[in-house]
C-alpha cells in the first residue's frame, strides 16, 4: 500500500531497505488547501456571507520580506480574498507603528492581519505582536493564542508548524511513540512544532527533543531518530551520514547560496543535504517545493476561521 503512512514500515521495526522512498509534495499539497478555501470563498459569496480580508505590514524594504509579502497577497488574489499591504518606512518609530496596528485592529473590513518579520532592530519585536488583536492574530504570535496552543486550546497557530502538521496528516503519517528531534528553537518554527508534535493529538503523540546550537553532539541524537524537523537556515547542514535508514524529514530551511548558473545569481536550498539525505529516508520534503507553500496555505486557511467567527 503506496498510502499507508509509516505505521506500516515504522523505521523501529528495522523493515531497512524496504521503504517506500517518498518525496513529501508540499506544493501540491498547498494547492489542494488552497483550492479547498477557494471553494469555501465561493460558497460564502452565493451565502451573502463576508469575504475574507487578510491584510499584511511591511515595514522597510528588505528583499526576502518583500518577496514573502507579494506572494501572501498574490495567494490571496488565488483563493478570492481581499488583501491589503501597508508598507512603512524602516525609519517608522515603534509608536506609530503600534498606532497604525491599532487602526488595523478597529478596522472591522480586516479580519486578519500579520506583521512581517524581521522589524528593523530599533523597534521591539514583541511591543509589536503584543499589540495585534488576538482575534486578528493569524500568524498566531500573540501571548494568547501562543499560551493556548501551548495548553492544547483552539487557537490560530503559526502558519509553518501547521503546515508541517498538514503534511503529516495528509501523508498519514502517523508519529504516534515516535522518536522525533526537532532542530531550532525560534518562537515561529523550532519551539512550537515540538510542542505540537509532543501533544495528544491525532497523527502526533510523539517524543520530542529539541536542539539548538548549545547542544551537544547533535550526530548522536539525529542518529537516533526517526523523524527530524530542521529549522536552522543552515544550508545542507543535515548530511546523510547523520541520518538513520527510513527516517522522516522535514526541511523547513530557506537559505540563498550563489550560483552563477542561475539567472537570479543564488539558488534556494534547505537545511538538509537532499540529494543524499534522500537516498536514506522515507519521507522527505524538497526545498523549495516542500514546508514553504504549505506556510502560506495554512496562514490563508486562518484567515478564513477569522472570517468565520465574525459571522
Ligand atoms: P532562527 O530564528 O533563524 O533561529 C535558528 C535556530 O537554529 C536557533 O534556535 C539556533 O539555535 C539554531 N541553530 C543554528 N545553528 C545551529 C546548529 N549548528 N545546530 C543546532 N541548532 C542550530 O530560526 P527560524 O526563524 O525558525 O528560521 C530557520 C530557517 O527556517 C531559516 O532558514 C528560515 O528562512 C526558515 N523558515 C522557513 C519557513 C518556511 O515557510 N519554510 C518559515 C520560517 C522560517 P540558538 O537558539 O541556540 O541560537
Amino acid at each position: 500500500q503506496a498510502e499507508d503512512g509509516i505505521r506500516d514500515r515504522s523505521p523501529s521495526r528495522g523493515l531497512g531497505d524496504v521503504y517506500k522512498r517518498q518525496i513529501i509534495d508540499g506544493k501540491k499539497i498547498s494547492e489542494d488547501i488552497l483550492n479547498e478555501i477557494h471553494l469555501k470563498v465561493q460558497e460564502r459569496a452565493n451565502q451573502g456571507l463576508k469575504i475574507p480580508h487578510l491584510a499584511a505590514i511591511l515595514v522597510g524594504d528588505d528583499g526576502p520580506s518583500e518577496t514573502y509579502v507579494n506572494s501572501k497577497i498574490k495567494a490571496c488574489e488565488k483563493v478570492g480574498f481581499s488583501s491589503s499591504l501597508f508598507n512603512y518606512d524602516k525609519n517608522i518609530s515603534e509608536e506609530k507603528l503600534i498606532h497604525e496596528i491599532e487602526l488595523i485592529n478597529n478596522n472591522d473590513d480586516i479580519d486578519g492581519f500579520i506583521v512581517q518579520l524581521p522589524l528593523p532592530s530599533s523597534i521591539n519585536q514583541n511591543n509589536i505582536l503584543n499589540s495585534v488583536n488576538p482575534n486578528k492574530d493569524v500568524d498566531g504570535f500573540h501571548p494568547i493564542n501562543y499560551g493556548k496552543m501551548t495548553l492544547g486550546a483552539n487557537s490560530f497557530i503559526p502558519a509553518t508548524p501547521y503546515g508541517i502538521l498538514q503534511l503529516f496528516q495528509r501523508y498519514k503519517i502517523d508519529l504516534e511513540g515516535k522518536k522525533c528531534l526537532v532542530i531550532g528553537r525560534s518562537q515561529i518554527v523550532g519551539r512550537p512544532i515540538s510542542i505540537l508534535l509532543s501533544q495528544s493529538n491525532e497523527f502526533c503523540n510523539a517524543t520530542v527533543t529539541l536542539a539548538h546550537s548549545r547542544t551537544i553532539d547533535l550526530a548522536r541524537h539525529t542518529l537516533n531518530s526517526d523523524v527530524i524537523i530542521s529549522a536552522i537556515g543552515k544550508p545542507e547542514f543535515l548530511k546523510a551520514e547523520m541520518v538513520k535508514e527510513g527516517a522522516i524529514i522535514v526541511d523547513v530551511g530557506i537559505s540563498r547560496v550563489k550560483d552563477s548558473s542561475s539567472k537570479k545569481g543564488y539558488r534556494i536550498v534547505g537545511d538538509v543535504d537532499f540529494k543524499n539525505v534522500s537516498k536514506k529516508a522515507s519521507y522527505i520534503t524538497p526545498v523549495p517545493g516542500g514546508v514553504g507553500p504549505m506556510t502560506i496555505a495554512m496562514l490563508l486557511s486562518n484567515t478564513l476561521e477569522a472570517c468565520k467567527k465574525n459571522d
